[in-house]
C-alpha cells in the first residue's frame, strides 16, 4: 500500500492522517438479529456483540437521518422533485398517474 510514496509528501500525508482521525473507529456494544428489532425472547438480557463503527460516518447517518425526519419528509413525499422533473421532461400523461393531483398544474 506504501508503495506508490503518497505518504511521503508532507501535505499528502497530512491529509491522510486527518481523514484518518475524522474517520476513526469506535467500539460499542450492539444487539444483532431479531434482538435488534425487538423479537427475540431474551426478555431483558439480549446478548450483544462487539462493533466498531466509523465516526465520521456514523455521524453522517445520524445527520442524515434526522433530516429525513423533519424536513426531508417533503423531499421524500411522492411525487418526489425528481419524479416531478422525470414528469415534466415526459410530458404531461404520466404526471397524471400519481394518486394525488397536486402536481397536475
Ligand atoms: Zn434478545
Ligand atoms: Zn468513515
Amino acid at each position: 500500500m506504501s508503495e506508490n510514496g503518497l505518504h511521503k509528501i508532507p501535505a499528502m500525508r497530512a491529509a491522510l492522517e486527518a481523514i484518518q482521525e475524522l474517520h476513526k473507529p469506535v467500539e460499542t456494544q450492539v444487539l444483532t438479529g431479531d434482538c435488534a428489532v425487538g423479537e427475540c425472547e431474551h426478555e431483558d438480557d439480549c446478548p450483544t456483540v462487539d462493533f466498531v463503527y466509523c465516526a465520521a460516518c456514523n455521524e453522517i447517518a445520524e445527520l442524515a437521518n434526522a433530516y429525513y425526519a423533519e424536513e426531508g419528509m417533503q423531499i421524500v413525499s411522492h411525487p418526489c422533485p425528481t419524479r416531478r422533473l422525470a414528469d415534466q421532461g415526459l410530458g404531461d400523461n404520466l404526471a397524471r398517474t400519481t394518486k394525488n393531483g397536486e402536481n397536475n398544474d
